[in-house]
């Protein structure tokens, strides 16, 4: 399960950075890296350090348009770190993982009102002193930015590094993730780290994909374990003893679980079954009035400044215990309600307008929604969280969730 010839290494780093070189996707980070890199100020906004963070867990397709407003609206660190929470918010909305946005410009603030605007540049400094930058991120941004010649592992390298080499342990396992840094850390090509890193994702990203890898059209398939296995249908030779004992090494597939011959180089990698996510409902209400102009208008309320969705805007909601009756809903609802309204709302009074699923990476959320329109002048009461009347168009101008235009749409 190791790379352990040089003569291989060598050879899988050429092949792969020729590949890059003339298959690449002109992505706009990477233009802006390239055009940058002779000159690079320390105020500059890292555009990796953004695509980086927008891309975990989001599609590059969807990044795509947020990554080239973000950095025209903050190009510098500087006009990161003097922008607001609530700015910061309304652009990130529909990404998801909120909490990548807030921590992105507390990691600019940091840089520029405690280290004096001078951006970190090793993995180990990155990841030690920013907050939001954990390995991978460190890793990527040292490497592609900085030149420093240290390895990176996400979800993509995951997939080729276990093929390569045919990894077929839990490669959501600690021991495994360790093994592919130290794996990651001998491959990466010493005087291009940053093209070499982005060529193994790519690699992922394009042609080892999950499903139905283009394995025939690999550039590194002479150096592949796996699809030398699915032609030969022989185990790999084993290198070192140590590294895969026979019957018990760590690192192949459970012998519960041995090489399915149908799934060729899909049987790499492999994951521990997930935790099926938490069910969960919440009671939303769309209040309506009409505004001064007689255009109508909704009222959104702050969520707390910590936790899932944190500070962005929302219909007034209410989490509800499972297998609650109907009635009792609306009236549990109701009451809430009359924080906002400052006068009693009757349960029978909410329309009901359907239910609304949003899947959060850990909890299935039914948004059980109702509205209720207002009449006469509606003052506020002073209530806990901040709220406003938004027109349909503020609205959609506010930071609010992919699952509240959700609710908006039904
Ligand atoms: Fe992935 Fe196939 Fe290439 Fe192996 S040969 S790295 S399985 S695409």
């Amino acid at each position: 399960h190791v790379f352990s010839d040089p003569a291989e290494v060598e050879a899988l780093r050429g092949n792969l950075l020729a590949w890059y070189d003339r298959c690449k996707r002109d992505l706009p980070w990477r233009a802006l890296v390239r055009g940058d890199c002779g000159n690079w100020g320390p105020a500059l906004l890292p555009a990796v350090w953004v695509s980086e963070i927008m891309l975990q867990q989001t599609q590059v397709a969807t990044v795509i348009d947020y990554y080239n407003r973000w950095m025209q609206k903050w190009p510098t660190l500087q006009a990161l770190a003097q922008a607001s929470l609530e700015e910061v918010n309304e652009l990130w909305a529909g990404l998801g993982y909120y909490s990548r946005g807030k921590r992105l410009q507390e990691a600019a603030r940091k840089v520029v009102f405690e280290l004096a605007g001078q951006m970190p540049r090793t993995a180990e400094d990155l990841q030690k002193l920013l907050p939001g930058v954990g390995r991978y991120t460190a890793g990527a941004i040292a490497s592609i930015s900085y030149g420093q010649a240290t390895g990176v592992v996400d979800g993509n390298v995951i997939r080729v590094l276990c093929r390569l080499r045919c990894i077929g342990a839990d490669s959501s396992s600690s021991a495994v993730i360790d093994r592919l840094w130290d794996m990651a850390n001998v491959l990466v090509d010493r005087s291009r780290p940053g093209d070499f890193n982005q060529a193994l994702m790519e690699l992922g990203a394009t042609v080892c994909v999950p499903k139905a890898p283009l394995c025939r059209e690999c550039p590194v398939k002479q150096h592949c374990q796996a699809w030398r296995r699915k032609l030969f249908g022989n185990p790999p030779k084993v290198p070192d003893v140590e590294d895969c004992g026979v019957g018990d090494c760590p690192l192949c597939p459970p012998a519960t679980e041995p090489w399915d011959s149908s799934l060729g180089v899909t049987n790499f990698p492999r994951k521990a079954a997930k935790k099926p996510p938490r069910a969960m409902r919440t009671a939303t209400c769309v209040l309506e009035r009409r505004g001064c102009h007689g255009a109508p208008e909704y009222l959104i309320v702050q969520r707390p400044s910590s936790g899932l969705l944190a500070g962005l805007w929302e219909f007034p909601s209410l989490p509800l215990a499972q297998d609650l009756q109907e009635e009792r809903e609306r009236e549990e609802l109701a009451d809430h309600l009359q924080a906002w309204t400052g006068r009693p709302v009757a349960g029978k009074d909410l329309r009901f307008i359907g239910e609304v699923i949003h899947i959060f990476s850990h909890i299935h959320q039914t948004y059980v929604v109702y509205s209720l329109p207002l009449d006469g002048d509606v003052t506020l009461a002073p209530a806990l969280s901040p709220c406003r009347w938004v027109t349909e168009d503020g609205f959609h101008a506010s930071a609010v969730s992919t699952a509240m235009k959700k609710v908006w749409r039904a």
